[in-house]
This record gives structure tokens, C-alpha cells and sequence, in this order.
């Protein structure tokens, strides 16, 4: 993947400097902003589950990278009053590692394993009667000596996060008893989440300011903040300190953030469709050769943007550039160009 400036700023997924901002993630459901359908029916399990006095079922979660999925993790395990380990798929790379990991874990412990597709057959097929029976079949001995004995593990509850539910195996998804789409956040959510992080960063922030960055940031919280973070920097040096819509603006440009805060890859897949394939459709695996990025960035953090804001159509024979994108461009969209779905216009 391109490593330049611009496409670190924008991507999705953690840098270094993000988890330095700890302080940021919420603890409480109340504290958690948007994503309402998926706030009201956690709720309703977590609530139901200690009446009963028992441990939470297994949930998936899946979305984009930067929606708020291991703090949502960290907010059940909170909710249920109980301890949060987390780790992820390519972390466990032998079935003795996680089977370390679930033997060390208390009554009711949530386990978030993050990037849940990534994980071996091997190390699999170790969490399948762990999910299912709270059990761990260890093999003792070699030949015809060898036998299975079966240890018994604490009720625990795996959260599991994916960016897309059909990468993962389904034997897998079906031990799951909750599963739960994210969604990408509409820039009213953004605007309140960046109010909020800038309070508790003491970052003086004018709700202009705010919605300028939430324009920019994707439909991404973990974009908002880091955007948040640097725009502080310019608000320093340029002004007194204080984010207006002015000093927004001004950095975002510098930054090369556009106006709905599209990339350079953004606009290179886009202006590919238009230039190479006359607006499409073209394949996804085509598509990527030719902008010359993996498939899967394309389609993890690029395509789930570019469809919320109705640039970006998917049609069974492939991607279609929409007339909204072409305008955006600064381009004259030909005749027979379509307008964005309207299910795809959420903004
Ligand atoms: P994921 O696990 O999906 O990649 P994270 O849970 O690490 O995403 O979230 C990224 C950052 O975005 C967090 O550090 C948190 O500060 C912020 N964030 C995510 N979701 C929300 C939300 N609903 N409300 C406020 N802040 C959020």
C-alpha cells in the first residue's frame, strides 16, 4: 500500500499516535455516540443477561476499521462488570496460544479478538467447543496412546470484529448468538463526537470548526480525532489556539484533505473508473490492478465512504462511477451516467 502523508492522515485504521489519546475512547453506552440500533439491542442483551445472572453471548461485530468496535467491547465488558482481554486473529498463531489465553481468563471475562477472519483453521477449530461448551480438548500422547481429555473453561463471552461478516468461515458465524453491523457515522455524529473529544482534550473548538472536521472525517470517529488533533497544531501556530470553521478549513487544505475529505487513493479510483473504463462498471480485482492497491484496501476503506456519499455505485457486472462523483471531479458526467441510488444517499 502507498505510504505517502496524506493516505496515513486518512486511513482508518490506528497509528501510533491514535492510542496515545486513551482517554478518549467512552466507557459507557451513554458516552457511546450514534450507532443507535446496535446501542438499543446490546442493551437489551446485556440487561437481560445479568437479570438472568448469566455471561453475555457471543457477539460479532462487524464494519469498516475506526467505528468504535473494541470500544464497544470495552463497554460490554464494563456493562457486565467483568474483565476485558483483547488480542486478534494474526496474534494467535498456534492453537496453545489461545488455548493460554482462555484458561487464564475469570467467570464471564469478555475476549475481543479483533481481526476474527484472520485466524487459523487450526486455532479455529480449538474456539469451537470452547464457544459452544465452554470446554478445551487437549490431546495427550502420540499414536495409538494418543487421547483426548476435555477441560472444563469459565463462561466467558467472545466478542469478535471483522470489517466484512462474509470473510469469516460459518461454522464460525453461526456460533455467534449476536451479530451486529456498524455503521459509518453521519457528520452530525461526527460533529458531536469531535465536541466531545475536544472537551476532554481541552481543545477550544467553535461548532463550526467542528463541522468542518466532521465533513472531512469519513463517517470515521477514529479519523475525527486524529484530524481533530492536527488541526489543533495549525489552530496553535496560525490562530490563538481556538479551531474556527477559518482555521479548519485553512489546515484541512494544507493537509490535502478535500472538502468530503477524499484521498489520493479515493480520487485515483475514481478518476480510473472514469479515465480507463469510461465510468464502468469494472471489477473489483481489475479495478485494484489498476489503481495499483490491494483489492481489499479498496474495498475496506475506500468503497464504504464512496458509497455513503453516493459517488460509488456496485452493480452486479461491477463498480459504477455516479454523475455525483463526476461533478465533484470537476468533471461533465456523460449522458447515460447514473445518479447515486438513493438508498446511498444518507447525508
Ligand atoms: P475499531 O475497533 O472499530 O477499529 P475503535 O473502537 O478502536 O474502532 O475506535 C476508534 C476510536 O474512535 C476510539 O479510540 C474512540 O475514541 C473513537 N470512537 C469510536 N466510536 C465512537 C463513538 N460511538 N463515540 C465516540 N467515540 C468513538
Amino acid at each position: 500500500m502507498e505510504l505517502d502523508f496524506e493516505n496515513r492522515m486518512m486511513s482508518p485504521d490506528t497509528l501510533p499516535d491514535d492510542e496515545a489519546e486513551l482517554s478518549l475512547r467512552p466507557k459507557t453506552m451513554a458516552e457511546y455516540i450514534g450507532q443507535q440500533k446496535v446501542k438499543d439491542n446490546l442493551s437489551v442483551f446485556i440487561e437481560a443477561a445479568r437479570g438472568r445472572g448469566d455471561s453475555l453471548d457471543h457477539v460479532l461485530l462487524y464494519g469498516p476499521p475506526g467505528l468504535g468496535k473494541t470500544t464497544l467491547a470495552g463497554i460490554i465488558a464494563n456493562a457486565m462488570d467483568v474483565n476485558l482481554r483483547v488480542t486478534s486473529g494474526p496474534a494467535i498463531e498456534k492453537p496453545g496460544d489461545l488455548a493460554a489465553l482462555l484458561t487464564n481468563l475469570g467467570e464471564g471475562d469478555v475476549l475481543f479478538i479483533d481481526e476474527i477472519h484472520r485466524l487459523s483453521r487450526s486455532v479455529e477449530e480449538v474456539l469451537y467447543p470452547a464457544m459452544e461448551d465452554f470446554a478445551l480438548d487437549i490431546i495427550i500422547g502420540k499414536g495409538p496412546s494418543a487421547r483426548s481429555i476435555r477441560l472444563d473453561l469459565p463462561k466467558f463471552t467472545l466478542v469478535g470484529a471483522t470489517t466484512r461478516a462474509g470473510q469469516i468461515t460459518a461454522p464460525l458465524r453461526d456460533r455467534f448468538g449476536v451479530v451486529l453491523r456498524l455503521e459509518l457515522y453521519s457528520p452530525q455524529e461526527l460533529g458531536t463526537i469531535i465536541t466531545r473529544s475536544a472537551k476532554i482534550l481541552e481543545i477550544p473548538c467553535q461548532p463550526k470548526g467542528a463541522t468542518e472536521l466532521a465533513a472531512r472525517s469519513r463517517g470515521t470517529p477514529r479519523i475525527a480525532n486524529r484530524l481533530l488533533k492536527r488541526v489543533r497544531d495549525f489552530a496553535q501556530v496560525l490562530g490563538d489556539g481556538e479551531i474556527t470553521q477559518e482555521i479548519a478549513n485553512t489546515s484541512l487544505d494544507r493537509l490535502e484533505i478535500d472538502k468530503l475529505g477524499l484521498d489520493s487513493i479515493d480520487r485515483r479510483a475514481l478518476h480510473t473508473i472514469i479515465r480507463n473504463y469510461a465510468g464502468g462498471p469494472v471489477g473489483l480485482e481489475t479495478l485494484a490492478a489498476a489503481v495499483g492497491e490491494e483489492a481489499v484496501t479498496l474495498e475496506d476503506m475506500c468503497e464504504p465512504y464512496l458509497m455513503q456519499i453516493g459517488f460509488l455505485s456496485k452493480t452486479p457486472r461491477g463498480r459504477v462511477v455516479t454523475a455525483l462523483a463526476y461533478q465533484h471531479l470537476g468533471l461533465a458526467p456523460p449522458e447515460d451516467t447514473p445518479q447515486a441510488p438513493p438508498e446511498q444517499l444518507s447525508l
